[in-house]
């Protein structure tokens, strides 16, 4: 068979412990007997972001800007613990952070849906995509604890001068106070983000908030979004056929619940986080949740939504056999490589990535998975639990 060719690199950004053996594995057994693999390969293992003092993270990064597309497999983000392990010289910042604050993103996850493994949610036919705006709210808050006695005002200076607003008297009761932000330019992008991955997927956007309790705040989010779609996409998304529409948080809540799936749900900061888990432990494992970082200015980054599986890894280090679950992995690989097809105008890779896809899926559904799988299978296939190395080849069969 004639292997496809690919005339711009996809960006390769390796990581760490099992997913790194995963990685590996994936383009030995799935990618690269079938496309002639033009990769930049960046090697965001904690060894060498140490060795390069996180220098390769952001080399990485810029590579995404440069080329349009990137898959990154997971990375440990260090604590004391690493520090120890890996006798670090510094506790380095979150590779996914580093990335998200260069390209200015939005982080798109959505569930693998497979027949066998079902949603605790039973009228949830299609997968619903969470998109969290990761900038700012409480998680750059400033905090204070008020004695009683006490008072807090919060204090505004800009061009139409100074202003003071009391927060709370505390003069009864002592009691806790918060300062938080946001910023049109972060919300803009949000926004775009949001907009052109509806485009590109061709779902249904949501977009809710608490507008009628924070007439400011969140109002403003309302605002960005329903003056971006009315200016730049209103038309696209006609052409398209396919929706925006903005309700309060609660009652999309309540609309989530009782839809079908198949949407986007934009969330501000807080609620993405809560949700996001909400969605993925309803539809049945975060190994089977993907993740698209996808910027304003339309470059792309896909991986896992799980971590590196430390667990695992220890096993196989110890010799055990594992049974670690590549699906996500494998699908950031995909997500990618269809990407990169797209954008160059290469049927062939788009189609492979189709024929991946479908292929990962239907060994599934022919009973063959891994043991994560196979505990909260209720299809009506006998269950052949693999190790991870075994199921990349039976899926490998598929593919011809
Ligand atoms: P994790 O790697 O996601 O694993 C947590 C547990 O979830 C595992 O022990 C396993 O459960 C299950 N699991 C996750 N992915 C699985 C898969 N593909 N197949 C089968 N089971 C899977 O999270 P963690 O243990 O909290 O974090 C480990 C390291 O990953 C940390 O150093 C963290 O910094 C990093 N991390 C990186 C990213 C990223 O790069 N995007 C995201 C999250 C965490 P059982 O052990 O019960 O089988
Ligand atoms: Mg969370």
């Amino acid at each position: 068979m004639k292997k496809i060719k690919m005339t711009t690199p996809i960006v390769e950004l390796d990581g760490d412990e099992m997913t790194r053996h995963i990685w590996a594995w994936i383009k030995d057994i799935l990618i690269k007997p079938y496309v002639e693999l033009n990769s930049e390969y960046y090697d965001l293992g904690l060894v060498n972001r140490e060795k390069t003092g996180d220098k390769v993270t952001i080399d990485a990064a810029n590579a995404i800007k440069k080329y349009g597309v990137g898959v990154k497999c997971a990375t440990i983000t260090p604590n004391a613990q690493r520090v120890k392990e890996y006798n670090l010289t510094q506790m380095w910042k979150s590779p996914n952070g580093t990335v998200r604050a260069i390209l200015d993103g939005t982080v798109f996850r959505a569930p693998i849906m497979v027949k066998g493994i079902t949603p605790y949610i039973p009228t949830w036919t299609s997968p619903i995509t969470i998109a969290r705006h990761a900038y700012g709210d409480i998680y750059k808050d400033v905090e204070g604890y008020v004695k009683k006695g006490g008072n807090a005002k919060l204090v505004i200076e800009d061009e139409d001068g100074k202003r003071e607003i009391e927060i709370f008297d505390y003069a009864k009761t002592s009691g806790v106070v918060m300062g938080m932000h946001n910023t049109d330019k972060s919300i803009s992008s949000f926004a775009r983000s949001c907009f052109n991955y509806a485009l590109d997927t061709k779902q249904d956007l949501w977009f809710a908030t608490k507008d009628t309790i924070s007439k400011t705040y969140d109002h403003r989010f309302k605002d960005i979004f329903q003056e971006i779609f009315d200016g730049e996409y209103k038309e696209k998304f006609q052409k398209a056929g396919i929706e925006y529409f903005y309700t309060l948080i609660d009652d999309a809540v309540a609309r989530v619940v009782r839809s079908s799936g198949g949407m986007i749900w934009a969330c501000k900061n807080y609620d993405g986080d809560v949700m996001s888990d909400m969605v993925a432990t309803a539809f049945g494992s975060l190994a089977m949740m993907t993740s698209v970082l996808v910027s304003p200015d339309g470059n792309y980054e896909y991986e896992a939504a799980h971590g590196t599986v430390t667990r695992h890894y220890y096993k196989f280090l110890k010799g055990e056999e594992t049974s670690t679950n590549p699906v996500a992995t494998i699908f950031a690989w995909s997500g990618g490589l269809r990407k990169r097809g797209q954008l160059d105008g290469i049927k062939e890779l788009e189609d492979f990535a189709d024929k991946l896809d479908k292929a990962t899926i239907d060994t599934i559904e022919d009973g063959f998975m891994t043991g994560d799988l196979a505990t909260i299978y209720k299809g009506d296939k006998q269950v052949r639990k693999l190790n991870t190395v075994d199921f990349l080849k039976e899926i490998a069969k598929k593919l011809g």
